[in-house]
């Protein structure tokens, strides 16, 4: 779940002295998808590449360990939690163990967000690597595809290290974070997080 809270409390920016928010990569359109396309355009992430007052570190942990094109994977048996914890594993579509190059890749993630010394990060949900609320179960390729409540092994390695992560479909984040670094920004209200909407609300079952 989101920190709303904390994305209050983020400063307000200059140009001079920019909000350092790591965001990965082919959320702003870097070619570093699976099939080696940037996953779909995603506006809401987009529009922050247009301001001066947010410095954005990019990064893509599968490209770093697998390279682009690869094949796609999925964490069995857990979260992303549980495989840095050694209780789960990252499988490509083909069955092979990924979870050793992922968890070398989060290592690198959380090198970089360290040195950079980032104060939010924003990903991708349902991604195994960068999924902050929502990844799939096992294969999302299975004929009845499971989603389970969780972070992929890259956000679950930040978020563990104390650096707050928001993804593309969370909303109402985004808007505190465009009032931040735009102060003529007036914030939509109406906007909702993930897990704030009511699919997510329906099929885990919560209120
Ligand atoms: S690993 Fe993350 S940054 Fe790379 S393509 Fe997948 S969602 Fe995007």
């Amino acid at each position: 779940m989101t920190d709303i809270n904390y994305l209050k409390t983020l400063r307000t920016p200059t140009a001079e002295n920019p909000l350092r928010v790591l965001v990965i990569s082919c959320l702003t359109g870097i070619l570093c998808g699976y099939d080696g396309t940037a996953n779909g355009e995603y506006p809401t992430v987009l529009k922050l590449l247009n301001y001066h007052t947010i410095k954005l570190v990019k990064f893509c942990p599968e490209e770093y360990s697998f390279g682009s094109p690869r094949e796609m994977c999925d964490i069995h048996g857990g979260t992303g939690l549980d495989v840095l914890e050694g209780n789960a594993k990252v499988l490509s579509d083909s069955g092979i163990d990924w979870s050793e190059g992922m968890i070398k890749a989060s290592e690198k993630m959380l090198e970089i967000a360290r040195t950079e010394n980032v104060e939010l990060a924003v990903m991708m949900d349902v991604s195994a690597a960068c999924g902050s609320q929502v990844i799939y179960s096992g294969n999302r390729f299975a004929e009845n595809k499971v989603y389970q409540i969780g972070a992929g092994v890259c956000a679950a390695q930040l978020m563990r290290s104390g650096i707050k992560v928001i993804s593309q479909r969370d909303y109402a984040s985004l808007e505190i974070l465009y009032s931040k670094i735009d102060a003529s920004h007036v914030i939509n209200k109406e906007a909702k997080d993930h897990h704030e909407i009511d699919w997510y609300k329906n099929y885990f079952n919560v209120k």
